[in-house]
Parts: C-alpha cells; structure tokens; sequence
C-alpha cells in the first residue's frame, strides 16, 4: 500500500497538458492561456476624459480680479465620437466621461465645479484653478503596445476576459479542455430516474463525478453503469478509451466482483491498486489503451474524497495549470477527531473564520457511506496515519476545497 503522496507522484508523473487549440473568448473562461498577450494597442487607445465636465485650458481656469474665469463654450464631445474643432484660448468644451480630449485642450474641470446657464449655455465659469492633464487619462496609461500582458500558464477568469477583450482577442491559444469518460459499475446500482427494487441503490457517484470534473474544467461524458462482468466492462471500456481520461467508480476492491483491475490487466497496466488513506483505500492507477484511467472506490464519500484528491490535479495538469492542488492551512478543530485510525485520515469539516483563525467542526458520521458528511463541508482536516488524535481545540492542517489553488 503506497502513500497518498508516493500515489499522487506516480499518477503526476504518467499526466501530460493536452495540446493546444484556438476558442473563441467566451468559451475561454477556466481553461489556460497556451501564449503569452501581448498587447498590440494602447490601452485607453486614446487620451480620454475621466469625468462629465468641460475641456479647457488649463491658464484659462485662473481666476481674473478676484472674479472665475468666464469662458465661451464651443461645441460637444460626446463618448464615442471626436470633437469637430479644437479648444482654442478663451472656449471650453463640453466633454463626456470616455470621450477622446479635444485637440488645444489639456485639462478637464469636472461639471461640479464650474456654473453655467444650462444645458443649452454659452458660457462657462470655472469655479476653481485646474492644472494640466487634470482628469485625463492618457492613452497607454493603462497598456502600452508590446508590452505583455498575460502569461502563458495564466487560468483564465471573468477578469482575464476581460483584459483579452480589451485588446480585441476574439480567439484566444489556450491548452485544449480534457474529455473525461465517467463509468460506474454494479449490479446493484440503477440510474437516478430508477424505482428501486430490492437490493438496488441509485447511481449517486456517476451524476457527483460528472459534476466535479465540470467544475475542475473538463468536460464529462457519461457512459452509465457497467455491470460486475468482464463482458459489459470491456464493452463500456472500448467506448471509454476514446476519451482523455477515464474516472471509474466501484470495483477496485478485492470483492469476488471487483473486476476493474481484471479489464486493466488484460487490455493494458495497473500502476497501483491501493493508498494508505481513508476513505478510500481502493484507488487504482493505470492505462487501457493508453489512456490513463483512474479506478476511484464505489463508496460515495471515498469517490468524492479522492476524486479532490488525484483526480482534481489530473484534471488541472492535463488543462496546463502550474499550480495543481487545492491549499492548505492550518485550523483549529474545534469538537476534535474521535476516531483513531492508522492510515491517513482525511475528515469532513466545515471551516469559517473567526476571532482571528480558522476554525473547522467536523461534519459529524465519518462513515464513507455517510454521503450527508460530504454536505456542509468545504474542507478536509487531515489526520496524519499511524493513529494520530486530533482532540477538541488542537491544530491541524486542512485542504480547502472551494478556494482557489494558489
Ligand atoms: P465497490 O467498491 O464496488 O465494492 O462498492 C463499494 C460500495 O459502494 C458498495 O456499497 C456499492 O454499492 C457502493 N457503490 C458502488 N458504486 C456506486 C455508485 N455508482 N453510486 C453509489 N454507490 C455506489
Ligand atoms: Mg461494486
């Protein structure tokens, strides 16, 4: 039996990032930029006002004997259109937020501070002195043409799509979104819209797998439920090795029906079959066909434990991310874990901060059967192996399952 660490090694190291492929922006969003952006505008394009108010210049807004600047209002610039004429001693012009500064102007006095006679005036007065370049934002200020903006390796989010619209990146290079098989096996597990007969269970770790691998970033394909034979295996596997990766659930224990490890042993390799760790002491590891399959336990929390476990990182290698697992900090465990078990333990819990630190509580029934212990729980507490004692207010580490990787 290998350690969680030494599984996760082996597994790493046999994962490759898919090849690369062009999408358009929007279905960009959490797969991995595969070239680094660099810019090949200015961004603002152009010197624009950052407030409504009036373009003028700046040594006409000095007051004269004691009384603001009186200036003849010329015309309008409105966002998205140039001004016709330029600024010229003794005018100002009307000017909107985002609107291109006209030429002769270099300051602009917001709205606020000046007074006219409405909308439809012909003069302005300046209330305040104003200095060059005031609420401009120059062009380049934000983004310089050449400069690189983006890295190759960045995961790309609401933001980043917004960075790449900027600069008018309709398609963006990103590493390619890995196509997962899902297969459950059992002949006792019928699907979710089943009545259930006697001594049948509903298929729960198919539907939360396929859900899990969508939120990693790849893309499930859900191939059902194979039957505890040879024959509907190897049916369901020759459908399956058309993917990136295979997740299966069940049937990689030593029951008499366990006959996973068998498919893999005749149509290709087994690197391990089994980890030190609970839930989930029956992961198997290995290739069919020459994709990598990873064999998860049919025991709903160990399927969804170490799916967050190796198949996250999987999922996050294949896609092109550098940083591939789910953090961890420290928290205090406030009710403490009972139960001592020698392999490592990964319990349930759910963290919040307060006063100052994270405090977890664990998520009551640690029974991998218990699937209620996965609700409510946004991390893992890891107890070390060897029968290690968490009691009520020690420390442990935790591996927080809804932040981002960092
Ligand atoms: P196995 O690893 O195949 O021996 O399954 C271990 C336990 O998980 C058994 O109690 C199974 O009935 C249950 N199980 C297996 N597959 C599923 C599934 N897809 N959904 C829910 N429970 C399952
Ligand atoms: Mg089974």
């Amino acid at each position: 039996m290998i350690s969680v660490e030494e599984a996760l090694e082996r597994i790493l190291g046999e994962i490759t990032m898919l090849n690369v492929t062009q999408v358009a922006l929007p279905e960009a969003l959490g797969l991995v930029l595969a070239e680094d952006v660099v810019a090949q505008e200015d961004m603002p394009p152009f010197a624009n006002s950052a407030m409504d108010g009036f373009a003028l210049l700046s040594r006409d807004s000095q007051p004269r004997d004691g009384h603001p600047a009186r200036l003849r209002i010329t015309g309008e610039v409105a966002a998205g259109y140039v001004a016709e004429r330029a600024v010229e001693e003794g005018t100002a012009m009307r000017i909107m937020t985002g609107a291109p500064v006209p030429p002769g102007a270099d300051t602009v006095i917001e709205v606020e501070l000046t007074r006219s006679n409405g909308p439809s005036s012909e003069w302005v007065e300046i209330m305040q002195a104003v200095k060059p370049g005031n609420n401009i934002r120059p062009a380049g200020e934000d983004i310089r043409r050449g400069q690189t903006v983006l890295l190759r390796g960045t995961g790309i989010g609401p933001w980043e799509i917004g960075v790449l619209a900027t600069l008018g990146w309709a398609k963006v290079p990103v590493t390619r979104r890995p196509h997962v098989a899902v297969l459950s096996t059992g002949d006792e597990v019928v699907d979710v819209d089943q009545p259930l007969q006697p001594g049948k269970i509903r298929n729960s770790n198919g539907y939360l797998l396929e859900a899990a691998i969508r939120q990693v970033g790849a893309e499930p394909h859900r191939l059902g439920v194979a039957q505890d034979t040879l024959e509907s295996l190897r049916e369901r596997f020759s459908e399956a090795i058309k993917y990136d990766l295979i997740i299966t659930s069940g049937g990689v224990s030593v029951g008499d029906f366990d006959l996973v490890k068998n498919i893999m042993t005749e149509q290709g390799e087994i690197n391990f079959w089994r980890i030190n760790m609970r839930p989930g002491k029956p992961v198997a590891f290995g290739h069919i066909g020459g994709v990598p399959l990873l064999g998860l336990p049919g025991n709903p929390v160990s399927a969804a434990v170490t799916f967050e476990l190796f198949g996250h990182p999987v999922i996050r290698k294949m896609l092109g991310h550098t940083r591939l697992f789910h953090p961890q900090i420290d928290v205090v465990v406030e009710d403490g874990v009972r139960e001592r078990v020698m392999r490592r333990h990964y319990v349930r819990a759910h963290v919040t901060w307060q006063n100052g630190r994270f405090l977890a509580r664990t998520t009551g029934n640690q029974g991998s059967h218990i699937m209620t212990s996965l609700l409510n729980a946004n991390a893992l507490v890891i107890v070390p192996e060897g029968g290690a004692q968490i009691h009520p207010g020690d420390t442990a580490k935790a591996i927080m399952l809804d932040w981002p990787e960092i």
